[in-house]
């Protein structure tokens, strides 16, 4: 057993702590129920940090609006979202050069932290893909909460909703707030080649059920969702507000 097998991440402050009581309490903040950490492979972490640091900066993709260019939500909110998730991702692409420093070395053990096998089974070449794409993900949602954390805009969401709900519970990876509001955020990672309307089906989806169980607890009235897609490969990313038209076309 290495020394990384009995550690905690805290989905709040980050810190990364040693394991002593149960339920795992974050000894830097106190935040309840952290899951455990799994060590990142520094060989795949050092692939993303290369792409991230050769650039070129991140830049807006349409694909997203073209696809609810007919059933987009609320115009003005709308404006809002896109302007500045392209502040983020700016604020993003200011810190390539750091970025080293920004990817987190660690990322919730999903099998050991919640007991359930991970969903994705399949061959092995499709379990290989699915850990790629697994570490992709963790690096890239950990660099951007701590983007996230740097507005005023946006706030984490630590812990899941209603876990003990078997129909209702949800995790939202933030929150945008807006006009007093709390807007569910979907982040989604994809791989080269995937940022395309055919894809993104299931991300509606996931974003359209927590624009629902948000409202439904009083989150916020509008049932809003907000949808962020990258490809980090492709150096492109996207954001679309979301309302309930949306379930009529995914
Ligand atoms: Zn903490």
């Amino acid at each position: 057993m290495s020394d990384f097998d009995n550690s905690y991440i805290c989905p709040n402050c980050d810190y990364i702590g040693t394991i002593s009581i149960h339920p795992i309490v974050c000894s830097m903040c106190k935040h309840e129920d952290c899951p455990i950490a799994r060590h990142i492979q520094s060989g795949s972490r050092k692939r993303w940090i290369r792409i991230e640091e050769a650039g070129p900066d991140w830049r807006w993709d349409s694909t997203l609006d073209k696809m609810f260019k007919h059933h987009s939500a609320d115009s003005n909110s709308s404006k809002i979202i896109k302007k500045t998730v392209k502040k983020l991702f700016k604020t993003f692409s200011q810190h390539r050069d750091i970025i080293d420093g920004i990817f987190p070395h660690f990322m919730q053990d999903y099998e050991r932290s919640t007991g359930k096998k991970s969903r994705q089974k399949g061959n092995r070449s499709g379990q290989r893909s699915t850990k790629f794409g697994s570490v992709r993900g963790a690096l890239y949602e950990g660099a951007f909460l701590r983007m996230m954390d740097l507005m005023d805009e946006f706030e984490r969401c630590p812990a899941r909703i209603n876990p003990d709900h078997y129909e209702f519970n949800f995790h939202p990876d933030g929150w945008f707030l807006l006009d007093g509001e709390r807007i569910p955020i979907e982040f989604k990672t994809v791989k080269a080649g995937n940022f395309v309307a055919t894809k993104m089906s299931k991300s509606v989806k996931q974003s359209r059920k927590h624009g629902r169980r948000s409202k439904r607890f009083k989150y916020n009235q509008s049932g809003f969702s907000i949808l962020i897609v990258c490809c980090p490969e492709e150096r492109v990313f996207g954001a679309v507000l979301l309302d309930k038209a949306a379930d009529a076309i995914v």
